[in-house]
């Protein structure tokens, strides 16, 4: 049983419930950034992350700062690209827009490939897109947190690299990694973002990022400075590989709490083998997905092929609107997500499922979650069919 006080189950496709011994490893007593049992965390840490994103290339980089998933796009857009160049932005929702004007404030110009809600560019129009002009990078969402709308990263990194070889590849997978397989090398990734508080089950603060070898080369041959200071990939490479040779090193105060707790919730995922959490992420989204299927409800991601694995978005019935129904789901203590993609927003709610919710299915969050959305909807009086 968890140790935690009782509490609504979040879930919200991020921040996600915390395992105790994660959330225990956030009250550890001072340590030094720079003393050896720190060090000797964070560069445990790193070396995680690769094995976490399946990469054994020594030329891999990994990155974890202080900040938000967010800052990853700042250091992909101050470091990887330069003003003036064309970056691909493939939409399912609204983190490309977010991401494309990320890339516009460093003066990188940014063309959105869109899709109608809760489907995906296809391969045909991205190869028809890449053939147009020489685009330094094409970005994709591997999971839309917006739309639960999941990417086919490995078909997609393929044939970038068939049209247009010199195309760095980047995925936010901020939503993804952790409930949703990820093989950095064999797919040939140039880089992967994400953060602490969705599938890696940390609290937020922390921007976790992988660079392949090719992507290091491009920040190396640079005509122009990083664009930013605290997202310098210059101010923090030589951190990060002192780290890893558990060597002390000192550019900004990485938050020490934290970074132990992502080793603890690292150690912990990498102690099982990974198709075992993909597949139990799987399992439980399949599940919640019939289930919100037999009570009548509406994904926006409506192909399975489409549809990710650590999380739900769904349509409301009868035109409710997501206020009228999250306050009864939190009486029953759950919480869900509002809607998030601007035109329909107030018409969905999204359930958030990775982590413990679904790997430790004794806590029940699961069952209680769908629970509590059958009666609340029932409480405004819809019956399902
Ligand atoms: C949550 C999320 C972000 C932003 O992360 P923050 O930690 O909120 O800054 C970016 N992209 C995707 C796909 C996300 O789910």
């Amino acid at each position: 049983m968890s140790s935690q006080p009782d509490h609504p189950f979040l879930l919200i496709p991020g921040p996600i419930e915390l395992d105790d011994t994660v959330l225990n490893s956030m009250s550890h007593y001072a340590q030094s950034h720079v003393g050896p049992p720190f060090v000797n965390i964070f560069g445990e840490t790193l070396s995680m992350l690769r094995k976490m994103l399946q990469t054994s290339h020594p030329s891999s980089q990994p990155f974890i700062i202080s900040g938000s998933g967010t800052l990853g796009w700042d250091l992909v857009a101050a470091n990887l690209v330069e003003r003036g160049d064309d970056v691909l932005v493939l939409h399912t929702g609204y983190f490309a827009d977010s991401f494309a004007d990320c890339f516009e404030t460093y003066g990188v110009r940014a063309e959105q490939l869109k899709a109608p809600i809760g489907d995906r560019p296809g391969l045909e129009e991205v190869e028809a897109k890449l053939k147009e002009k020489r685009w330094k990078m094409i970005t994709v969402t591997h999971v839309d947190t917006s739309t639960g709308v999941l990417s086919e990263i490995k078909g997609l990194s393929e044939l970038v690299h068939r049209v247009s070889p010199d195309t760095l590849v980047v995925v936010d997978a901020v939503c993804a990694v952790g409930s949703e397989e990820i093989r950095f090398d064999e797919w040939g990734l140039d880089v992967v973002l994400t953060a602490s508080q969705k599938g890696l089950g940390c609290p937020p603060g922390l921007s976790i990022v992988m660079c392949s070898g090719r992507a290091m080369d491009v920040f190396k041959n640079r005509k122009t400075p990083p664009a930013s200071y605290f997202a310098s990939i210059k101010n923090w490479l030589p951190i990060m590989q002192n780290y890893e040779a558990k060597k002390p090193s000192y550019f900004a105060t990485p938050p020490t709490q934290l970074i132990t707790a992502l080793h603890t919730s690292l150690t912990q995922i990498l102690s099982r083998p990974l198709a075992e959490r993909f597949a139990a992420h799987r399992e439980a989204s399949q599940r919640i997905k019939k289930a919100v299927t037999d009570v009548g409800l509406k994904q926006l991601a409506e192909k399975p092929e489409n549809q990710a694995s650590g999380m739900t978005a769904m349509y409301l019935p009868n035109d409710l609107k997501a206020p009228e129904v999250l306050p009864n789901i939190l009486k029953r203590g759950v919480i869900f997500a509002g809607g998030l993609h601007k035109e329909i927003a107030a018409k969905y709610i999204r359930f958030g499922h990775m982590g413990v919710s679904v790997t430790d299915l004794k806590r029940g969050d699961i069952d209680k979650a769908l629970q509590a959305l059958r009666d609340g909807l029932a409480e405004v009086g819809y019956k399902a069919p």
